[in-house]
């Protein structure tokens, strides 16, 4: 006998014997972190990596985004040892796939880049919170972000019939997101929560002005 997929409204069957998912499901929650989660796209950051970009550029005086980026460049020395570690004894194989993913993004990313999209999710996050279902989630997502800004999550091969060249997406295993997803948030997690929090600030500052603004258009003669 075989069990129902556990996913709400979804109805078709498990895709093991003693699974509580069918496979699309199950594919959702290796892809993007929770069920009935949606992939946040690029679109859906631009607004909130121009508000952190705008607060970098107000910055640009002080030894913020230096900071910044020498803690994404420790990540990267860490994953460089975790590497070679790999290479002298046996190792988890998630640890190590995670060092090779991160490893992967800082030579074909700029740090600024990876800072300013990892600090936009944050923002994101604090500002849209029902677009994450859960931790788990966000943290997908944040991952899947960074892996956006190359093409890396694609290996590309060429057909032997038509000659040629073809990507294929590479899904990593949520253990591996979840190493990859710690390694960000140890490195730029603070300076995210922090950035949402002084958004979160300028904002409540321009509703109470507005509010001042009605009191004083209110009590005219
Ligand atoms: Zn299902």
């Amino acid at each position: 006998m075989f069990y129902i997929c556990q996913a709400p409204g979804c109805g078709s069957r498990a895709a093991t014997r003693y699974g509580i998912y069918c496979s699309s499901h199950k594919a959702q929650l290796r892809r993007h972190g929770a069920i009935g989660q949606r992939a946040i796209t690029k679109a859906d950051l631009k607004l909130y990596r121009a508000l952190v970009a705008a607060r970098l550029e107000k910055n640009k005086d002080k030894p913020l985004l230096t900071q910044l980026e020498a803690r994404w460049g420790a990540v990267l020395t860490y994953a460089e040892s975790v590497r070679e570690e790999a290479r002298r004894k046996p190792m988890v194989r998630y640890r190590r796939e995670a060092a090779i993913e991160m490893l992967r993004i800082g030579k074909n990313v700029q740090p600024g880049d990876v800072i300013e999209t990892v600090l936009a999710m944050y923002v994101m996050q604090d500002q849209q919170p029902r677009c994450f279902k859960s931790d788990q989630a966000f943290r997908t997502q944040k991952v899947r972000r960074v892996r956006g800004l190359t093409r890396l999550n694609a290996d590309a091969w060429t057909d032997a019939k038509t000659g040629k060249r073809k990507l294929v997406y590479r899904d990593l295993g949520q253990r591996t997101v979840t190493i990859m997803g710690g390694w960000i948030a140890e490195a730029l997690g603070p300076a995210g929560i922090m950035f949402a929090r002084l958004e979160r600030k300028d904002h409540e500052k321009k509703q109470e002005a507005l509010l001042a603004f009605r009191d004083a258009l209110g009590s005219m003669e």
